[in-house]
């Protein structure tokens, strides 16, 4: 066994660093276990669309860190990581706080990739975490006091994109005319034929337009410019809501200080970091060496989260680590208000019911917070308990 000097350090605390944290401290209560994250609140992503639309509150999809980690006996520190000096073990964060660790996990997640065209940065809304949610709410609240339709454009016919139009056109009805813009021939074409079939019956109903082989040039303040078969057509907009990419979240490294592939860190099977056996990176900002399919997904990051902690207690007990294997437990996209389409271990689900499944499937997720706000009349965190054995037993994680 293997002596611990110093903390073993998470960085971000989003699905891949909440699993590995929590994880890791069940297994063995007495590790030092320090978590680190930027902001104050978790962020449950896939729920972002519910607080939207009011289907579940604010606290409920975002609980506090501070709650979950001191509930858990794991000490969190809110601060942003800025510099890692891999051969000294030390971390420095904005405040010019320095750390030594004696392991290191690094899950910094992703933000919107622009792909550098002219006019995204400042003047599209986006949909990655809870301070865009909150600017996206302010919006659409205002514009809802206009007497006239507005034109409101999505960027990116993926999951997002998707369940965002569905949820915004139930919520607003017929206060926003809505168009989805998908550079590809189709919309969720990495995703189950089953549930692309089912938004493409979800988007026709709510009479939301698609223009597919389309690709956005410019977004200026009152126009946005989308080419199609070699036209350039110039359009009047209220919004555009970008969700057509993401790219790693990773500011604190130097240039070439790390290998990387597709911008992402490459990291062996046992998601260890090339060179430093004591540090990894899970989640959105890394790839796995011969797994680089991986879905970009929460599924994956609590998968590699839930295996991390496993590698790590091995290595503490001076053991190998094992390699990460990802067992794709399907999908879930919710569509609108009430409705949701499921297509998961052979089974396929749509509409009322798959949307009580899918919050359910969520309710067992989320993390575990302190027993004030579980009594708090609370829908998701009341079937949590009951259906977390349930699930258990039949695999969907
Ligand atoms: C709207 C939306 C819906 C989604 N729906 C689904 C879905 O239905 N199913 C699914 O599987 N996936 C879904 N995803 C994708 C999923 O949320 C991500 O793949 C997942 O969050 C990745 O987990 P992560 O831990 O790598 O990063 P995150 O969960 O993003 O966490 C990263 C954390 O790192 C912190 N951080 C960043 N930089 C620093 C720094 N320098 N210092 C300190 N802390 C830092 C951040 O504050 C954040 O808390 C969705 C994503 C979005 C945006």
């Amino acid at each position: 066994m293997e002596s611990i000097q110093k903390p073993i350090v998470i960085v971000g605390a989003g699905f891949a660093g909440m699993t590995v944290a929590l994880n890791l401290k069940n297994l063995n209560p007495s590790l030092p276990i320090l978590v680190v994250d930027s902001v104050s609140n978790f962020i449950f992503k896939p729920l972002m669309y519910e607080v939207l639309s009011k289907e579940i509150r604010i606290w409920e999809a975002a609980p506090k860190f501070a709650n979950i980690f001191s509930d858990a006996g794991i000490t969190f520190l809110k601060n942003c990581l800025i510099k890692i000096s891999f051969e000294d073990n030390i971390l420095e964060f904005s405040d010019q706080l320095k750390l030594s660790y004696q392991y290191l996990v690094i899950c910094t997640g992703s933000i919107p990739n622009s792909f550098s065209i002219k006019g995204i940065e400042e003047n599209c809304y986006f949909f990655n975490d809870l301070n865009d949610l909150n600017k996206l709410k302010i919006f659409l609240k205002n514009y809802q006091k206009n007497p006239s339709q507005q034109k409101l454009f999505i960027v990116g016919g993926g999951p997002s994109g998707i369940e965002l139009a569905c949820k915004i056109k139930d919520i607003y009805i017929d206060q926003f005319e809505i168009t989805i813009v998908e550079k590809s021939n189709e919309i969720l074409h990495r995703n189950k034929i089953f549930n692309r079939e089912e938004s493409e019956r979800a988007l026709e109903k709510r009479k939301i337009t698609v223009l597919l082989n389309s690709k956005v040039e410019e977004v200026s303040v009152n126009k946005i410019s989308i080419s199609s078969q070699d036209r350039i057509n110039s359009f009047d907009k209220d919004i555009v809501i970008w969700t057509a990419g993401v790219k790693p979240n990773l500011s604190y490294l130097e240039t070439n200080q790390i290998t990387k592939k597709y911008e992402r860190i490459l990291v062996n099977n046992k998601l260890q970091i090339e060179n430093y056996n004591n540090c990894f990176a899970i989640g959105d900002i890394s790839i796995i060496e011969g797994m680089e399919d991986l879905p970009i997904t929460a599924q994956v990051a609590m998968q590699e989260g839930n295996h991390l902690a496993k590698n790590i207690e091995l290595l503490i007990r001076g053991k190998n680590p094992l390699p990460f294997e990802f067992q794709d437990n399907g999908e879930m996209i919710s569509l609108g208000i009430g409705e949701a389409s499921i297509s998961a271990l052979g089974l396929t689900l749509s509409g009322k019911l798959a949307f009580e499944v899918r919050r359910l499937i969520y309710a067992s997720k989320l993390p575990d917070i302190t027993e004030s706000l579980k009594s708090a009349s609370s829908w998701l965190f009341q079937k949590k308990t009951i259906f977390k054995k349930f699930l258990k037993k039949n695999n969907f994680n």
